[in-house]
């Protein structure tokens, strides 16, 4: 089903090494707003500093893809010393391929980390490559969020029955 992720995890950090190696993902590509971030803050959320150095220590190439603006996420990759693709457009899997072409990884090694199902999760199926599905850090404001995220929720509970068959 092209909504549902191929993983869900609370938090990014609860993304391991060893769930990584398992899996055999070698590369990732990460989402910023509400998976690094809260929604347009910029700054990281507790936990994710240290998450993003135990993945350097434990040598994932990282790469952000955002669909936020350049001159957002520019200064934020900085900060953090990542590559970054902006304006992504997810779910149109275009700049997720360029992500994974920059890796220099196959699409069979790579995995995309999203808060959002109809831009992460879907983006990532159309892209061809592995998604984790993260809970948001906060609820985002305004009608068209309030939507999407009821029909997340929908989703979500569709595929836990799945996964629990
Ligand atoms: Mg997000």
């Amino acid at each position: 089903m092209i909504f549902y992720p191929h993983y869900r995890k609370e938090k990014i950090f609860d993304i391991t090494p060893s769930f990584l190696e398992k899996e055999g993902i070698k590369y990732l590509l990460l989402d910023v707003d509400n998976t690094l971030t809260r929604h347009h803050t910029g700054r990281l959320e507790q936990g994710v500093k240290e998450w993003l150095d135990q993945m350097h220590e434990a040598g994932y190439p990282l790469i952000i893809a955002s669909n936020s603006k350049d001159y957002r996420i520019a200064p934020f990759a900085k900060s953090i010393g990542l590559d970054y693709f902006a304006l992504c457009c997810k779910p149109l899997p275009f700049k997720l391929k360029k992500g994974v072409k920059k890796l220099g990884c196959k699409k069979s090694e790579c995995m995309l980390i999203g808060d959002q199902i109809f831009t992460d999760t879907l983006g990532a199926r159309l892209a061809g490559i592995r998604v984790c599905l993260t809970e948001p850090f906060v609820e985002e404001e305004g009608t068209s969020f309030k939507i999407r995220r009821k029909l997340e929720k929908k989703i979500k509970s569709r595929y836990e029955r799945k996964m629990s068959r």
